[in-house]
């Protein structure tokens, strides 16, 4: 009997025991391609040989320096090649363990950055319904998918949830993307106007939408309208890209095909790429310097900020998406992806929408494709897809939506950008 506390304790997993490129082989030597890089992290497949190397060498250089006594080279050199990439004015790394720890983070950032300017009211934050930022109770409250927090309601902040931009389902007949796409977008104005414009503290969303919708960019113009309310009203805007960040979506920075650049922003997963647990937030000067000119002191932080190896195995990560052009890469196979995707599945029956940018790409399914009802969720169509896509030697990622007749389910396919043709 195994002493694991498992996730989900009715299903019988099997064991990885080894990874080769796009593929995780089990201890029965089964081989699975990783459709999904697991969720959306393992960008460069699972036996890179130079972030192996870095790790190793890492280790056994210097395994572990508290951050509250010294800096690391890794960690310095980490910062400085993401913002010589980073958009905007971003020009700080504050380094953590992963996606929910980055967003929380995000939030408190937030919240004292407003008290250093002497604005203590401000303690709104306002996200959007059908999103994910993690499962720490605050970045839980951010999130607007009710299936993932309606347990621990009674212990979440209160967060406001305005629509999400998602055209496949709410675009109204005879509007077009990019009206549709300001109409949603003035659901922020409407709200900060509502909380009260000197209460609200920022807006947090995912530029394209990972597990809670499948892979959903907004349209055009959507975010550049964000981007201008949030300024209007002093507003931070902090852009969640834990999944859809660093590379994933044919940019380095997801938000880079928007044009529009955050306050604070948010990656993990594909930065260490699932060779080490490691995120990070970035942040504005303005921001930075707030604290610094300040009480100097950022109240969050937790033991393995800035970890030597995990910041190491970052730095080799992104090393390697830049030397290989990997980046470009999953640009160039996302649109083969898609391409492929609807060729085979275009005309089925329930395939409602296939979409995404680059190597993030989702298909969702619906019982209807004229009227775009989705399916009863008493099918549990999403459980058992993974199971059997697992059965077939696949790991894709599907996801049920709200669960409350209007999203249905979806696959989310973010395969490793070293994915070739064959694959
Ligand atoms: N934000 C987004 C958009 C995510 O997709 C996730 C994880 O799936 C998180 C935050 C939380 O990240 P983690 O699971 O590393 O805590």
């Amino acid at each position: 009997m195994s002493h694991i506390f498992p996730r989900h304790t009715k299903s019988d997993l099997p064991t990885a025991v080894a990874g080769d490129g796009c593929y995780l082989i089990d201890a029965k030597g089964k081989r699975y391609f990783d459709g999904s890089g697991g969720a959306a992290v393992s960008c460069l497949g699972h036996s890179d040989a130079a972030v192996i190397k870095a790790v190793q060498e890492q280790v056994e250089k210097l395994a572990f320096a508290h951050t509250g006594f010294m800096t690391s080279e890794p960690a310095e050199a980490l910062a400085d090649l993401l913002i010589s990439h980073a958009p905007g004015s971003l020009d700080r790394v504050y380094f953590v363990s992963g996606g929910s720890e980055a967003t929380e983070a995000a939030i408190k950032l937030a919240r004292q950055y407003h008290l250093e300017r002497g604005e203590p009211q401000r303690r709104h934050l306002i996200a959007r319904k059908q999103s994910y930022h993690g499962n720490t109770l605050g970045a839980l409250a951010a999130g607007g998918n009710a299936w993932r927090r309606q347990q621990f309601d009674p212990l979440l902040i209160g967060v406001s949830h305005i629509a999400p931009c998602y055209e496949y389902v709410d675009r109204a007949e005879g509007e077009s993307s990019f009206e549709y796409g300001q109409r949603v977008a003035n659901e922020l104005e409407a709200e900060i106007l509502r909380l009260g414009p000197d209460t609200v503290m920022a807006f947090m969303a995912e530029p394209v939408v990972g597990a809670t919708l499948g892979a959903v960019p907004a349209v055009e113009g959507y975010f550049k309208r964000i981007r201008e309310i949030c300024d209007t009203y002093g507003v931070l805007l902090i852009f969640d890209e834990v999944m859809c960040g660093m590379g994933r979506t044919g940019h380095l920075f997801a938000c880079d095909a928007d044009g529009v650049a955050p306050d604070i922003l948010c990656i993990a997963k594909g930065l260490g790429a699932g060779y080490q647990p490691i995120g990070a937030m970035l942040c504005s000067s303005e921001i930075y310097e707030a604290i610094a000119q300040g009480t100097g002191f950022f109240q969050h932080g937790h033991t393995y900020l800035g970890h030597p190896v995990a910041t190491a195995a970052g730095l080799a990560v992104v090393q390697q998406m830049l030397t290989r052009n990997l980046v470009e890469r999953a640009a160039e196979m996302g649109t083969q992806l898609h391409a492929a995707l609807i060729e085979r599945f275009g005309q089925h029956p329930h395939v409602g929408d296939i979409r995404g940018r680059g190597l993030f790409r989702g298909v969702e399914l619906v019982e209807d494709r004229e009227t775009k009802t989705p399916f009863d969720p008493a099918h549990g169509l999403a459980a058992r897809i993974k199971r059997a896509a697992l059965e077939a030697g696949l790991i894709c990622y599907p996801m049920s939506g709200t669960r409350d007749g209007r999203y249905g389910d979806h696959i989310l396919l973010a395969p490793p950008f070293i994915v070739n043709d064959d694959q």
